[in-house]
């Protein structure tokens, strides 16, 4: 999308583009463009975390008082587009994006002194300990309980999907403290260490075959009372906050950009049915393409308008939830067109795993076929988690009527 800047702000997006180009290594490029999963694996992740925080932008979208940029939506905008486009990956959201403004807008003094330097500098990784066997869209009927004893609770019960655990020494969960007649009531948000005794990970493998979810277990896990946001039994609206947040945060259409760019550089790169075209040359191809291309100008629109709501002190609301449906349906949309403009050469990416995203020696398939399969399969859950498509529509339909 094309917007007039002044000189200002023509001034901030050069800083924005020295910045990346000093910073944005070809390492973590490459793992950005090859990764298939929600989020990019640490350490590529930790690298570029480390990069935006010693520049002081990790934080841009918190409030001031808290370590945020007070970026106009025209600079966020600058910087999240020219981001996307050179490459760059997403920071792992579960801190910086979901339990941090949480932190900020209902944590205590000591959480806020304790945990917002620590998400900050990325000294902690976050995993979010929402969902459960049997409380998914139903979230509220999650049952991981946790019991008041003297100065801590004790939590026990199991939580599932929950991405990137493996990884995260802190997650931060849902519980149930007490029965009340409203099962959104008696639900409270906890901060839990992941070094506690009494919790375990398990891997679950995705249909790609890749390891990015797990089981989390507690078994009767003693957390500080301290641990506590906000008051017992008030957790619900914490998480209805936080959820605006998932769903809306960031700019969703930075994702699709990047997919958008990955699929015309695979158009110009595979032969078309016509001798001595390429892909991209052939009419119906075009076809498609611009019509994916409107969809990502339309949702960077509407980035565009969240983000300025969100700047003038407002809430994602119910924009956040129209941003993740079609953000996530136009995402699965642009891996699939590139899918099947691979065709059968996408496959043997199913075995692209491990530290160095290495290709096995005898693999036929292009750098710009790389992944591609592993990112449409894993993609499949991007109308699934952070809310399914069919309970966000219930959410707009119900905004609307
Ligand atoms: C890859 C992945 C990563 C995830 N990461 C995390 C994480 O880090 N932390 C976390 O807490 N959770 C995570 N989740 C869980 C995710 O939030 C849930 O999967 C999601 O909320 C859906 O819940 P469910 O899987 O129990 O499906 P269900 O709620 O059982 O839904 C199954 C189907 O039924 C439909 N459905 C359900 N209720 C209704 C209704 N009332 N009206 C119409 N249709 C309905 C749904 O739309 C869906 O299509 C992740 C999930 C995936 C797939």
């Amino acid at each position: 999308m094309h917007i007039e800047l002044n000189s200002e702000e023509q001034a901030f997006r050069e800083e924005v583009l020295e910045f990346l180009e000093q910073h944005l290594t070809p390492a973590v490029r490459r793992a950005s463009r090859l990764s298939t999963g929600v989020f990019v694996d640490p350490p590529w992740s930790k690298e570029w975390h480390r990069a935006l925080y010693e520049k002081g932008w990790i934080t841009y979208a918190w409030p001031k008082e808290y370590g945020g940029c007070g970026w106009t939506p025209v600079q966020r905008y600058i910087y999240e587009s020219e981001a996307a486009r050179r490459g760059a990956p997403a920071v792992a959201p579960m801190g910086i994006g979901l339990v941090g403004p949480v932190i900020c807008e209902y944590g205590s003094d000591w959480q806020k002194e304790y945990f917002l330097p620590r998400i900050r500098s990325g000294q902690d990784y976050w995993c979010q300990g929402f969902s459960e066997p049997g409380a998914g869209s139903d979230l509220s009927s999650l049952k991981t309980k946790a019991v008041r004893d003297g100065d801590d609770y004790v939590i026990s019960g199991e939580k599932t999907w929950t991405t990137h655990a493996h990884f995260a020494n802190m997650i931060f969960a849902l519980v149930r403290t007490s029965r009340e007649d409203r099962q959104q009531n008696g639900i409270s948000f906890l901060l839990v260490d992941m070094d506690s005794p009494g919790v375990t990970v398990r891997p679950i493998i995705t249909i790609a075959g890749e390891h990015e979810v797990n089981q989390v277990h507690f078994d009767n896990v003693r957390v500080p009372t301290r641990n506590l946001v906000g008051e017992e039994g008030k957790g619900w609206s914490y998480a209805k906050y936080l959820l605006e947040f998932e769903r809306g945060g960031g700019a969703p259409s930075t994702r699709s950009r990047m997919a958008l760019e990955r699929y015309k550089t695979i158009l110009r790169n595979e032969p078309g049915d016509t001798p001595g075209n390429r892909l991209i040359d052939e009419k119906d191809i075009q076809l498609r393409l611009g019509q994916l291309a409107a969809r990502v100008v339309a949702l960077e629109t509407l980035d565009m308008r969240q983000v300025a709501r969100r700047q003038a002190g407002g809430r994602p609301g119910t924009t956040a939830s129209i941003v993740k449906t079609l953000g996530s349906e136009l995402l699965q949309a642009i891996e699939k067109a590139s899918m099947e403009a691979l065709g059968p050469n996408g496959l043997p990416a199913l075995t692209l795993d491990g530290p160095d995203f290495a290709v096995p020696n005898d693999t036929p398939l292009p750098e710009h076929g790389l992944a591609v399969a592993g990112r449409h399969l894993n993609g499949l859950a991007g109308t699934i988690f952070g809310g399914a498509s069919e309970i966000q529509r219930e959410i707009i339909a119900k905004e609307l009527t």
